[in-house]
């Protein structure tokens, strides 16, 4: 059998194709960013065709750079940021409107429209989301309101959404000749469509949403074969074998199969996933109800998850817009710069918040300044926010669990940042940890797609393949950690309550 898995990490701001050996080694990678779209304040859009193109491309950078080929990939795995919608043209193949982006806010009427029948918590038994821009349901609505045509050609089932998983699974198994027109169980819960008990696509919630089931992905499992790559790739002849959203991937990753196992994501935004078994729990706390694995027939893994809008978003913002740093991680040295925050706070609810809070009225703030506050009170205060955000995202964690986690994994761009880590640690009170694959998002959709074609036997198989890189234990004060989250809590009343 071929020697490595390949891995397509279509990402929110680039696309990666990352090969991976039997013990979940990164042997090469390709990646290439792409264009974020802004057309107003609020909106966030990408090119599909930029998408499909560039995951043609790092698929041939990541072989090149090993010296492998399709021969040498026993299959390929596809993870996504989750709810990012296109919708295409079943007759051209063409999308008919750019992916509407998960960050994106343009669906506030169409919430609130939703919303006025039965509050926003109308479907979450059933979903395990609140009504909110964030989800790709209401992004495919204002497609099918807004772009003209789009609604008769709905209605003659000449369309067809997907997240990015979705486009690119179809584009890989040869797009109009035959592609596969398929999702996962994680993706699927993501839309607000998807009943979480019998893992299909709801027909009261669709008639509610107005939107015909004929545009939408069949739902698979997260580790099967849907498809064979076509001739439109490099991976001709691959098995296609494995979907999971990038949360739950990176939850795959960091081998949190069980009950009670959680991680934390540092990236764009920040993502905390709770492995609750099998069982569906449903937060009082403000987190989110979803599907966490299936591996084939299997049993249904669900999770609870506190999704913070933005985190990394943050750090770029502080290069891109303000020109504090020249890159992401030039801010550690510039926080290193101050022994502390001066005294400010920044709460970046840039897209509202997200958890626990769950208020797309609110907006960014930037509190507690005097003369004496400079720019690296403001590097500090940024980082020190991403940990505060989590923080009060582990608190819903516990109050829904009942059990208080002991230790948290982390992944992602911003984890390789120590002094957050170690921030992380104090503001927690709990030890953080993080593994030598950093990668765990390609690493879970790796193993899903292995694991269905038997590249790997089984989950203990994955779990021997987990090696902690570094740990940061408690140091903090716990009076002046107390003190730290009481002034968080405050600025943050300052965020809300912005927009009319
Ligand atoms: P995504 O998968 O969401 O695109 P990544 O996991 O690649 O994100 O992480 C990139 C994010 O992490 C960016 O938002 C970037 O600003 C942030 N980031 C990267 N390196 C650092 C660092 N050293 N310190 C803080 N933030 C960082």
């Amino acid at each position: 059998m071929a020697d490595y898995v390949i891995a397509i990490d279509q990402g929110t701001t680039s696309t990666r194709a990352i090969i991976f050996d039997k013990a979940g080694s990164i042997v090469s990678n390709g990646q290439l960013e792409h264009e974020q779209i802004f057309p107003r304040a609020g909106w966030v859009e990408h090119d599909p065709m930029e998408i499909w193109n560039n995951t043609r491309e790092v698929i041939g950078q990541a072989l090149s750079k090993a010296n492998l080929t399709r021969h040498d990939i026993a299959a390929a795995g596809i993870t996504n940021q989750r709810e990012t919608a296109v919708v295409w043209d079943r007759t051209t193949g063409l999308p008919i409107y750019n992916a509407i982006v998960w960050q994106d806010t343009r669906t506030q009427s169409i919430v609130d429209r939703l919303a006025a029948d039965g509050g926003v918590e109308r479907f979450k038994k059933q979903v395990g989301l609140p009504l909110a821009t964030y989800f790709s349901g209401t992004k495919i609505v204002w497609i099918l309101e807004n772009v003209e045509g789009a609604r008769a050609k709905a209605d003659a089932g000449e369309l067809m959404f997907g997240t990015t998983d979705s486009w690119v699974l179809w584009n890989l198994t040869g797009g109009l000749e035959g592609g596969v027109h398929a999702t996962d169980v994680t993706n699927a819960s993501r839309t607000l469509f998807m009943d979480l008990e019998t893992l299909q696509w709801d027909d009261d919630i669709l008639a509610a949403f107005d939107v015909p089931r004929s545009m939408l992905p069949e739902i698979r499992s997260s580790s099967e074969v849907y498809g064979i790559a076509s001739g439109h790739s490099l991976l001709r002849e691959t098995p296609i074998s494995g979907i999971l959203g990038d949360q739950q991937a990176a939850t795959f990753g960091q081998a949190a199969f069980d009950q009670g196992e959680a991680k934390n994501t540092y990236g764009t935004g920040n993502f905390l996933i709770f492995n609750t078994g099998t069982e569906i729990v449903h937060s009082q706390n403000g987190l989110l109800t979803t599907v966490g694995y299936k591996l084939g027939d299997g049993e249904t893994h669900y999770a609870l998850e506190g999704s913070i809008a933005v985190t990394g978003a943050l750090v770029q913002w502080l290069r891109d817009n303000l020109g504090i740093i020249g890159s992401a991680s030039e801010i550690e040295a510039l926080a290193l710069s101050v022994k502390d925050n001066g005294g400010a706070y920044f709460v970046p609810a840039f897209s509202g918040l997200f958890a626990p809070y769950w208020r797309s009225d609110a907006r960014g703030a930037l509190v507690g300044l005097t003369r004496y506050v400079n720019k690296g009170h403001i590097a500090r205060a940024a980082l020190e926010a991403i940990a505060y955000q989590s923080r009060e995202v582990l608190d819903a964690v516990n109050a829904d669990s009942g059990v208080p986690l002991t230790e948290l994994k982390v992944d992602g761009g911003a984890a390789a940042n120590d002094l957050l880590m170690q921030f992380q640690a104090d503001i927690l009170g709990v030890s953080v940890v993080r593994p030598v694959v950093a990668e765990t998002t390609a690493l879970g959709a790796a193993y899903a797609a292995g694991l269905a074609v038997g590249f790997w036997n089984d989950l203990d198989e994955l779990r021997a393949n987990w090696q902690e890189d570094a740990r940061w234990e408690p140091q903090l004060d716990v009076a002046e950690r107390d003190r730290l989250l009481r002034n968080w809590k405050k600025a943050v009343t300052k965020s809300l309550d912005w927009v009319d």
